[in-house]
């Protein structure tokens, strides 16, 4: 695996091998299955398969959370190896900004719904490094998680304003086997934590399988207090909203999904399900 550090270099290396399609996966590291399902779609998709490894401070709304960041970057390179990546971009913050660069793109309601209400500036975050990425790469497809679903939303948004010409692929949720969504946040969980951050799939599968019988206030009532009844777990929203726009579902929404975030002991967590 070719490993670039900066702008430069990368898009020199691109453009010399110059081939028929370029897949691209952006993660912060910290690696897992999850993030190893998405280069293994890149793979099935791309002639060349580049990852990037960046832990983008303009997206961290607390200073904590960003310094707590896990980033084990030898053994992300080995997985990644393993994985049979072809390119791995990990830059440095100062290759990526300016000092005091601004941004702001009007990416409209999904900026401030959900995530967005308890991250405040998080999208503008991602808009602005997804931005710089995919100029960089220039890649034909972009592999995203399902699991950041909001995420994707305004991905797409921000590529159909700015016209890129790139499409999105969105890869399902990885699981461990009792169903907790795999994060690199889960490293933080104590034993006891990670036993109580099972509700969040629960309550999800269980409000999917209740939705042809109760109504959406009533299933988000329940959910929020099969959340609020877990120890050391507290909710921030669960919402059932139409899986395009992100507002309230309505009769005629051709997708409907789920998504929910949660405190667990000191650790945020974020899940969601497509109910249809
Ligand atoms: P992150 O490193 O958390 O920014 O994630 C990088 C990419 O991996 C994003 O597109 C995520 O949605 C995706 N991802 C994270 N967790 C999972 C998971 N459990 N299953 C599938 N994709 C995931």
């Amino acid at each position: 695996m070719k490993i670039f550090t900066t702008r430069r270099q990368i898009r020199e290396y691109l453009s010399a091998q110059n081939p028929a399609t370029v897949g691209f996966v952006p993660t912060m590291g910290a690696l897992h299955n999850g993030h190893l399902s998405l280069i293994a779609q890149a793979k099935q998709g791309s002639n060349i398969v580049v990852c990037s490894i960046f832990v983008n401070p303009t997206q961290f709304n607390d200073p904590k959370d960003l310094e707590n960041y896990p980033r084990p970057i030898e053994a992300d390179i080995a997985k990644l190896e393993q994985a049979g990546c072809d390119v791995l971009f990990n830059p440095a913050v100062t290759e990526m900004y300016d000092a005091n660069e601004q941004w702001h793109l009007n990416i409209g309601p999904l900026e401030h719904l959900l995530e967005g209400e308890f991250r405040p500036g998080h999208y503008q975050g991602v808009t602005q490094v997804v931005y710089k990425l995919l100029d960089i790469v220039k890649p034909d497809t972009l592999y995203m998680g399902q699991k950041d679903y909001q995420q994707i939303m305004v991905v797409n948004r921000m590529i159909e304003l700015m016209d890129m010409p790139v499409k999105m692929v969105m890869c399902p949720i990885e699981r461990e086997a009792d169903g907790l969504a795999m994060s690199s946040r889960n490293i933080h969980l104590s034993p006891a934590d990670r036993q109580h951050a099972l509700v969040l799939s629960k309550t999800l599968n269980r409000i999917k399988s209740n939705f042809d019988i109760d109504n959406i206030p009533q299933l988000q009532q329940q959910a929020m207090e099969m959340l609020k009844a877990e120890n050391d777990v507290q909710p921030e929203y669960f919402e059932i909203v139409d899986g395009e726009t992100l507002l309230p579902a309505g009769k005629d929404s051709t997708t409907i999904v789920a998504l929910t975030a949660a405190r667990v002991g000191k650790t945020r967590l974020i899940d969601n399900v497509l109910i249809k």
